[in-house]
This record gives structure tokens, sequence and C-alpha cells, in this order.
């Protein structure tokens, strides 16, 4: 009765103190006694949840006054992001459980194995649910809900939360994006007023570039669950292996006219790899939202939206491992409150939303608890059944010439739990051969097998046409790797060789030591780039071997292929034992293997001093940033560059362009987005920097610009982008028929020039590409400008209508121009998507080092 009161009470207060102040009886169920020893987040923080966006400095302090003052609470820090923030989890049980902490972990873990399942006391296992928070920064009601949640678990009394803490582990993990919750906290805070103004026009809630949504590089790390290559989710990650919760929780907000959205998503668009029963269950679970969210009158909705499709998202990816994923959709106030077509939409109403269903959560685990648990019993007995049953008993794969790829893949499928083995022998299937140390094998009769055939199948018939995110991922393509299936006859046990835990990139060496004459390497290394620009940055004379050549080294002959690099000691500056100690270094850290080369005269092929060796320039990159850009694919570069390469890229905003000395820079990339806004100076300067020997990097849609400013030689497909739609289509139908028009991430077979500098580095013709949306361009006439083409028969995996395959079939996709002594090149499609296509990384790092030695090309 007192708090329905103070809630009457507050309700008439609001109106006249300003928006966004709530008082914690706002938020928290009214029939529960708190214990006063617990610190509330007002008492650490010193403002009242959704009074302010926290920031996660005060969330991080919170968490841990709350681990320090209650016995039902320990923390944890699983991982820093790039910003040097760190992520935490909370384990909430109670004391009773967390006294046997290790044993309850050890059954979660003996439920995935049909062996051992049995033993487990299903009746007593607590079951584990992890709530997580706002992967996206700037959608933050959900790790502000974190800390009433942490409050509400340790402090409620009564029996009711005595039963929940006995029966759930909660792994509570505030913050899955601490650098993208800080950026928005920041944005929504700085611009905060006290007579709180809720035009949406104001500047609080339109965020300029990048927003929060991602983390310190752009990324989206809510695609990122399965490639796991940034540390967030690595940490992540190895924490949902520890622990295999039978629930996960993703809390999310999306636009600000909407309502509340929980899963089941669409259910025509679920995975076929995913059981109906993960289904089922999750409908089940959603009632409890229901009831829940019926209570505090909020509206919602499911089913009509969404879907459990790419298992890179945080909903997705546990249905693959026998865990239930929730995605949870909060309408999003984007700031403290703003106009909506529900009237003020104040940011305590979005963070009561998501804690209340973080509750729902919980309740629902507990009551389903014994069949969540036979669930995940079930599916690992199935799984372990298929396994044993499929005609695939292995893959094997792994290139020969490329250490940093081998490795990188290695690494990607052990964050999953998969077991994989070094190849313990040379083996050839169906005329490919993969060598010993250079390759790995997976058997698939292993509990992960779903994982497996999820990351290694091909698929190109689907029950829908639509996909909230990419239809396909097949990873030996986006590693671009040789790989083979074998079958009962090929495979035998005595291909295993030792089990890989945790793959590092193997040093190489500087073969036959410290050379008098010259140094020569292999372009084929990943990292090879990264050895190049550390020579380059010391101001050592580099060139590019474009034709093939077999010299002498104190080892005998070897050969080197196309864009192998030389180093000639009788034509640099810098000192000869700088950059043998520059050389060493590079040989350990980035993989790359050194030949000493005794002589200039070839054994066959080119000599040292042949004109066909040209010199190189050191890259000197900007990139164009700023609205209308897509931030994806700046940051994609700028962590291509900076993380891996350890290249510096200079970010220049667009609205300064015409501003900045263009001659400090040879290379300058502009990714995808829109530039018709640039001034018309600025756009006369780009082009007197081309025609001056500069190299311009477009990237997808900036190719349309090119094309309008006559410095791309290509046209549009007539029929591009147009949609064939039947003339008794009804009115209803039109969304969903446009939108299987689209192309939201799909793979292609490509042709590749080997011999083009744009080639260099890959020793096979076919070549796989990523395409998003649908603009497709007719061949140049001069196709020596076009190195990289889609096949006749293009489609390698995911989803593409039956129109749109027609026009793609032998388009280009990476196109070169000349324009006086400069080039353009166009990336039709994305050469670094997401950080996991390895495999075309090499092309984007040849048109950087090598763009300048590409002469025959369309001129404009
Ligand atoms: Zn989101």
């Amino acid at each position: 009765m007192k708090n329905r009161f103070l809630l009457l009470l507050l309700l008439l207060i609001i109106p006249i103190t300003g928006y966004s102040q709530a008082d914690l009886d706002y938020y928290l169920p009214d029939d529960v006694e708190f214990d006063p020893a617990i610190p509330t987040p007002e008492e650490v923080i010193g403002h009242q949840v959704g009074e302010w966006h926290v920031t996660h400095d005060k969330l991080v302090s919170y968490m841990y006054a709350i681990a320090e003052a209650s016995d039902r609470v320990t923390i944890e820090e699983y991982a820093k992001s790039y910003e040097d923030r760190p992520l935490l989890i909370l384990t909430i049980t109670s004391p009773e459980n967390h006294a046997q902490i290790d044993e309850i972990k050890d059954n979660q873990l003996a439920l995935t194995e049909p062996n051992q399942s049995g033993d487990v006391d299903i009746e007593n296992q607590p079951v584990v649910v992890n709530l997580g928070n706002s992967i996206h920064g700037n959608e933050p009601s959900g790790s502000n809900s974190s800390m009433l949640s942490a409050y509400y678990f340790a402090a409620a009394q009564g029996e009711r939360i005595e039963e929940i803490l006995d029966d759930a582990v909660i792994l509570l993990d505030p913050s899955f994006n601490p650098d993208g919750l800080n950026r928005f906290s920041s944005w929504v805070n700085m611009h905060k007023s006290i007579t709180t103004t809720t035009d949406p026009t104001d500047r609080e809630y339109n965020e300029r570039w990048p927003s929060g949504r991602t983390n310190h590089y752009w990324f989206d790390l809510n695609r990122d669950w399965m490639p796991v290559q940034h540390p967030e989710s690595r940490g992540r990650i190895a924490k949902f292996h520890e622990w295999r919760p039978n629930i996960l929780t993703d809390h999310h907000e999306m636009g600000s006219n909407s309502t509340f959205f929980f899963q089941p998503g669409i259910p025509s668009r679920t995975h076929p790899l995913t059981p109906q029963l993960n289904q089922d269950l999750t409908g089940q679970i959603a009632e409890f939202h229901a009831e829940a969210l019926d209570e505090i009158q909020s509206l919602y909705y499911s089913e009509e939206s969404f879907d459990d499709f790419y298992y890179g998202k945080g909903s997705t990816y546990p249905d693959l491992f026998g865990t239930i994923g929730i995605l949870f959709e909060q309408a999003s106030s984007r700031g403290h409150a703003q106009e909506t077509d529900h009237g003020v939409l104040e940011f305590p109403f979005t963070i009561r939303n998501q804690f209340t269903t973080a509750l729902s959560t919980v309740d629902a685990a507990v009551a389903l608890r014994t069949d969540l648990h036979e669930y995940r019993i079930d599916y690992y007995r199935d799984v372990r059944e298929e396994a044993s049953d499929a005609d695939t008993k292995a893959f094997v794969i792994g290139d020969p010439y490329d250490r940093g790829r081998n490795y990188h893949f290695a690494d990607l499928l052990s964050k999953h739990n998969v077991d994989m083995y070094e190849l313990s022998e040379d083996l050839e299937v169906n005329g490919q051969e993969f060598k010993r140390g250079s390759a790995w094998v997976i058997p698939t009769d292993q509990a992960e097998y779903k994982f497996i055939e999820a990351m290694f199948e091909t698929r190109t018939e689907f029950t829908d046409s639509l996909f909230y995110d990419v239809s396909s991922w097949t990873l030996p393509f986006a590693f671009n790797l040789p790989y083979a299936e074998l079958d009962g006859g090929d495979f035998d046990n005595d291909l295993l060789g030792n089990r890989v835990e945790n793959p590092e990139l193997p040093s190489g060496e500087i073969i036959g030591g410290e050379s008098h004459y010259a140094y020569i390497f292999s372009w084929d290394e990943y990292y090879a780039p990264r050895t190049l620009y550390r020579l380059q940055d010391k101001g050592v004379r580099t060139k590019v071997i474009q034709k093939p050549t077999t010299v002498e080294t104190p080892d005998g002959s070897v050969e080197f292929d196309y864009g192998s690099i030389v180093v000639a000691l009788g034509t640099q500056d810098v000192d000869a034992d700088e950059i043998y100690s520059t050389l060493q270094t590079a040989a350990e850290e980035d993989g790359v293997n050194i030949y000493n080369v005794t002589s200039g005269l070839s054994v066959s092929g080119v000599d040292l001093g042949s004109p066909s060796i040209e010199t190189l320039e050191k890259p000197e990159i900007a990139i164009l940033v700023g609205s209308g850009i897509s931030s994806y694919d700046v940051g994609e570069a700028w962590h291509q560059f900076d993380q891996r390469y350890k290249i510096p890229i200079t970010m220049i905003e667009k609205d300064e362009f015409g501003s900045v000395d263009l001659d400090r820079y040879n290379t300058i990339i502009m990714s995808d987005g829109g530039y018709g806004d640039l001034s018309e100076n600025s756009i006369s300067e780009l082009k007197e920097w081309i025609r001056n020997d500069g190299v311009l990097i477009l990237q997808e849609g900036a190719v349309e610009w090119g094309i309008s400013q006559d410095l791309v030689s290509l046209t549009a497909k007539e029929d591009s982008g147009r949609f064939d739609f039947s003339d008794d289509l009804d009115y209803v139908d039109l969304s969903n028929a446009r939108g299987a028009q689209y192309i939201g991430g799909t793979i292609f077979n490509a042709t590749l020039d080997t011999t083009h500098p744009l080639g260099y580095g890959y020793n096979d013709e076919e070549i796989y590409v990523f395409r998003r949306g649908t603009q497709f361009y007719d061949q140049p006439e001069n196709h020596f400008s076009v190195p990289v083409s889609l096949t006749d028969d293009p489609l390698a995996s995911g989803y593409i209508s039956d129109y749109n395959l027609e026009l793609i079939r032998n388009t280009p996709s990476i196109v070169v121009d000349r324009h006086g002594g400069g080039r353009i090149i166009s990336f039709v499609d994305n050469p670094n998507f997401r950080a996991f296509w390895f495999g075309q990384n090499k092309l984007f790092a040849n048109a950087i080092f090598f763009g300048r030695t590409i002469y025959w090309a369309s001129t404009n």
C-alpha cells in the first residue's frame, strides 16, 4: 500500500521536476523487502538509475560494491576492451551454491557429454542464466537495468528469492560493450538539460558519427560471436564455454516509436540446424515475459520481427550449444526523454522493461529448470548420433603457403570448443594436397559437430527469402583456405597429430643467415605486408618482383613467385645490421621466412637488377571519415592496418577534406558511403592529387561516386536494382517481395588474375567474394582492368533471388582505372568484412602497396 502511494506521488511529481526522475520503487516489485546492508545504486554512483546515463566507470564501481557487500555475489573481470575498460561478470546464487560452484560448473559441462550426462542429478542441478546487456552501446537500457538486477538479486529478502537463488546461478554481464556504452553515455549526458527537451530533433537524440553502437574500431560486436576477432567477444565466448548457461539473454533497443520485442523471432527464418524444441522452449519462456509486462502495462510483441539465422549474433550463437538464446528489443529513448507515437518515452521506462524481463527470464528458468537440462542432454545426444551417422568423417584444411591464415582459422575454431588436430602426414584427397605442418584435421565425431557443420556448410536453398543479417558465412571460403571432406574411406585416426589447444602464429626464420647481397621473401604469408612496412618505415628500399625468379641461397636454389619482396643491400642508406635485426624481428613476429640471396644472377627467371623488379613507395594512407560514410567499413580498414599490419592511417573528416594538404599522402581510401556533399574544391584537389601519382581506393558505394566523377570506367547494369514483381502481388506482400530482392550477405565464386599486382600472394585463380547490396556493373571493355570477376556460375553459398542471379553473372568485382599518373582501384565487394574475411585482406593490402605498379588499365 505504502509503495502504491509513493508511486502515485511520483507520478504527480514527474511533470513538475522534469523527466527521467524515478524513485527506486518505480522499478522494483512492490511486495519485496530489501536488505539495508546492500548499497542501492544511488548510494554508490551518486544518482538514481535512469536520472543520468550511467558511465561505464560508475557501473563498474557499483558492481564491485555489490560483490563486496553480498555473500550471494562474486565478481570477475574476464576481459579488457580496446580502451582498457574491464568486462565483468557477476556470479549470483545462494551462499550454499557458491560453496560448491565448481561442481555446479562441472555438471553443466557434463550435461554436454552423453557418456557423463546420466551421472548428473538434474533434479538438484541449478539452472544457469547468463544475463547480457547492451552489446550495442547506444542501446543502454540493458546496462542501466543491470544495476537493478544486481541490487535485486543481492538485496531482496524472503522465501521466493531464496528459492530462486537455490535453483539458479545468475551470470550477470552488465556491459558487453564498455567502449560503446561510454561513448554514448558521454553524448547524452553532455546534452542533458535541467528542463528536459523532449523534441526528437534535439541534439541529445541525434548522436553524431560514429555512434556508440559499436566498439573502439567501430565493429558491431553483436556480429562477432562467431568470428571472435575482438577482445570483448573473445573473453565472453571463453566464459560461455566455461559455464554453458542454459539461457543467455541479449538486451537491445530498437526504434523509438516501437514497443518491446522478445523472441521467438520470425519462425520461418530460424536456421535449419537449430532444433524446433529450442524455439518451443523460447516460446514457453516468452509466456513469463508476457505476464510480467502485462503486470506493468507495457506493450510488446514477438514472432513478427528479427530471426535466429546468423550464428554470429548473441541470441542465435547459443542455439548451437544446447543453450536458449533470447533477444530483447526495447523502444529506445536514445537519451533521457523523447516524444514518440506512444507519448514521451522516458529513459526509466525503458530500463524498467529490461529489468522486468531479466526477472521474468530467471523466473522462467527456475520453472523450466529440469526441462532446460533435459533439452541440453537430448540436444548433445542427438548431435552425437547425427555425427556418427554423417558421411563426412573429418575436414582437412590448410594452406601450405600461409601460416597466418592457417593460424587465424585454428584460433577461431579453438575458441568454440572444437576439437582439432595437426595433420600427422602429407595427404592427397581428390587431387588436393595437404602438408603435414600446414593443415588441420577436424573430426566430425565430436560434441561440437553442429558448430562445425554450421561453419563448413554451403547452403543455397532456403525456406524464407528474407534475412535479418547475412545469409552465409562459410568459413573455408571466407579464409580462402583449401579444404576437403574426408569420408569413411579417406579418414582414419592415424591422421590425427597433436591436439590443437591454444594456437599461436608460428615464427618464420631467416634462411641462410645474414646476407652480404640481398634478402627476399614471398608475399604469400598473411603478415608479409607487416614485414614490408617494417622495412619501409625504417627507410629501407624495397622492391617487388613482377615475374617469377629462382635465386641462389646458401640452402640451394629457391623459386619466388609474383609479389615477392627484395631488399638489395647495395642500394641502402640504412645500416646492414639494422636491416638484419629488423628482418629477425619480422621473421619471429610475422611468421615470414626470409631468404639470404647470395647473388643477383638468377638460376632461372629474372635477375635481381631486372626492370621487372620495381621499387616500392612506403604507403602514406589517409581515409575519409564522417557523416554519410560507413563507420563499419572505415573501422574494418582501421582495425586491419592498426591491429594487424601496424601501419598508421590518418582519418580525415569529409567536411574538412578541402582544406587538407593532400601531398603528404600517396594513398587515399574512400569507404562505402555517400560523397555527393564533397565540395567542388575538394573534388578538383583530389583529381589533381590523383593525376600526380596518387592511388585512390574506392569501396562499394564510393564506386558509384567515382563513376559520377568520370574516374571509374564502369556502367551499372540496366536492370540493376530493379525488381520483377508479378502483377497479382497483394499490397500486404510488397514489403517481403522487395526484401527478397536484397542481398544481405552472400558468397560468390570469382576468378583472380594471379599475375596482376592485385593478385600477388595468391596461388589459385579461384577466389570467393562477399557481396551485400544489388549494384551490378557491366564488364569494362578493357579486361586487363578487371583483376577479379565473378564467374559464369557464381553462387557459392547464401541467398540470391533468381532475378539477381541472372544479373550478377560475370560481373566485375575489382576494377582499376588510370587518371593521369594515378590509379583508381574500385572494390565492388568489401575485402575486410567483419575482420574474418582473411582470404580477401591481401587484395586490399595489394591495392595499398602495389597500386602504383599497375600499368595496364582503362584510362580516364
Ligand atoms: Zn542492438
